[in-house]
C-alpha cells in the first residue's frame, strides 16, 4: 500500500544559507558628480529644478512634480537641521564590509543647508547624548574615500547655541 509524501514526513525542513549576489548599479552622470565632489573635494551637490526651483540631494535627473529634466547642479553646505530621527536597534549585515552593523545607532533625516528635500544618514552623537529634530549638524567625512555614501562617515551634532 503507497503513502503520501505528505502522510510520510509531514514536517517541513528548512534549509540556511547566505546568498552573495554581487550586482553593479548604474547611478548615472549626476550620481557620479555627488561622488566625485565629495571624494575629491568633500563638497555636498544638489540639483536645481528649473520650474520649481527645488534643490533635490542627491542630485537626480528628473523633478518629479514638475516632470521636467534637471541639469544645475548646486553646492550645498556640509551642515543641516535635523527633521526626523530614529534608535534603530535591529541589526543587519552592512554591504559594504558583510559585518553585523552594531545597535544601537542613530538614523536622521536632515535638511541640508541648501536643498529642499531630505537626506537620510547615521548621526553620531557623544555617549548619553540622543539626537533630536531641530538639532543642527554636519557632516563628518571619512578619511579615505572610495566614491560611496560611506565617504560620509556620519552626521554630527553642532553645539547649540546659548540662549
Ligand atoms: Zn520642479
Amino acid at each position: 500500500m503507497e503513502t503520501r509524501a505528505s502522510e510520510r514526513n509531514p514536517s517541513l525542513l528548512a534549509m540556511e544559507e547566505i546568498a552573495h549576489m554581487p550586482y553593479h548599479w548604474a547611478i548615472g552622470l549626476d550620481g557620479s558628480k555627488f561622488f566625485q565632489e565629495i571624494k575629491e573635494r568633500e563638497v555636498l551637490l544638489g540639483i536645481r529644478c528649473p520650474k520649481c526651483r527645488k534643490v533635490y540631494v542627491p542630485p537626480r535627473l528628473l523633478c518629479g512634480p514638475c516632470f521636467v529634466k534637471m541639469d544645475e547642479l548646486v553646492e550645498l553646505g556640509k551642515e543641516g537641521v535635523i527633521q526626523a530621527v530614529t534608535l534603530v536597534n535591529y541589526p543587519f549585515i552592512d554591504p559594504d564590509t558583510g559585518d553585523r552593523r552594531p545597535v544601537p545607532y542613530i538614523y536622521g533625516y536632515i535638511k541640508l543647508d541648501g536643498a529642499d528635500n531630505l537626506f537620510s544618514h547615521i548621526v553620531k552623537t557623544p555617549p548619553g547624548v540622543s539626537a533630536q529634530v531641530g538639532d543642527r549638524v554636519r557632516a563628518v567625512f571619512s578619511r579615505e574615500k572610495k566614491g560611496r555614501i560611506q565617504d560620509i562617515a556620519f552626521f554630527e551634532p553642532l553645539p547649540k547655541p546659548k540662549p
